[in-house]
């Protein structure tokens, strides 16, 4: 792209959105925090949070390798995936679930992260086309005891966990957590130990999991540094949100 208009020289905070250089600065991120936690290389998965950013940076990204994509609006989801399905790309759904549309998420997605109720398991699992492989699913925890956010009471999880996994186009991977921003770094690790330790407690159930998908552009080194498995990063790759969130 070019421009006749010259806006001085690049400032960190005010630089050009390239989403190939800035999803190179994440992966570098990541592999740091994997040496730094002595966990091996690719022990991390980058899912790149495209909600409210148009489709052509998308493609941007996707050219530069990026597979995994999440989105949190079916509809604005739907329309990508339409936009670029030539491309062989990975959709994760991470926003908060309603049941009458678990049966467009069961048929367009890879991935659920936001499951936090049978019902809409269910529903997940019911539709899910025969065709497909199974769904997989990851169960939101809420940490933070903010009502207004989605995810299961801690209490609930293991018994959450027991059911969903016995549905029968679903495939239970992990858990999945958003707690509430902390500036203190000790106290943002603290709080995705938490939520290890309830993945942990769930496996101590006899129930297997092998994703914790915790981590996001502010704090996805402490995320893996409590072992985080998947990063869910939008605003450092694709640079602030552009578009509204629809209603
Ligand atoms: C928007 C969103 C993200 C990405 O957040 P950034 O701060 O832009 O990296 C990750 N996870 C969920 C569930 C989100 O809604």
């Amino acid at each position: 792209m070019t421009s006749a208009k010259y806006n001085g020289p690049p400032s960190p905070n005010k630089a050009p959105v390239d989403p190939a250089v800035r999803l190179a600065r994440v992966l570098a991120r990541i592999q740091a925090a994997e040496a730094q936690s002595g966990r091996p290389a690719g022990s991390v998965t980058l899912v790149a949070v495209s909600k409210a950013q148009p489709v052509e940076m998308v493609r941007a990204a996707a050219a530069a390798g990026q597979r995994a994509f999440g989105e949190n609006y079916l509809r604005e989801a739907l329309a990508k995936m339409d936009a670029l399905s030539g491309l062989a790309l990975e959709w994760h759904f991470i926003g908060r679930l309603q049941s009458n549309k678990t049966r467009l998420i069961a048929e367009r997605f890879a991935w659920v992260h936001s499951v936090d109720r049978l019902k809409t398991a269910e529903g997940l699992s019911h539709h899910r086309p025969d065709a497909a492989p199974p769904m997989n699913v990851c169960l939101q925890v809420n940490v933070s005891g903010e009502a207004s956010k989605g995810g299961v009471d801690p209490g609930g999880l293991i018994g959450l966990a027991r059911e969903v996994s016995a549905l029968p186009r679903l495939r239970l991977r992990g858990i999945m957590a958003v707690p509430a921003p902390e500036a203190d770094a000790a106290l943002q690790r603290a709080r995705f130990a938490r939520v290890r330790a309830l993945s942990d407690s769930v496996r101590a159930a006899g129930i297997h999991l092998d994703t914790l998908s915790m981590g996001m552009s502010a704090d996805l080194e402490a995320a893996i540094a409590e072992g985080a498995t998947m990063v869910r990063v939008g605003t450092d790759i694709f640079g602030p949100r552009p578009l509204p969130n629809p209603a």
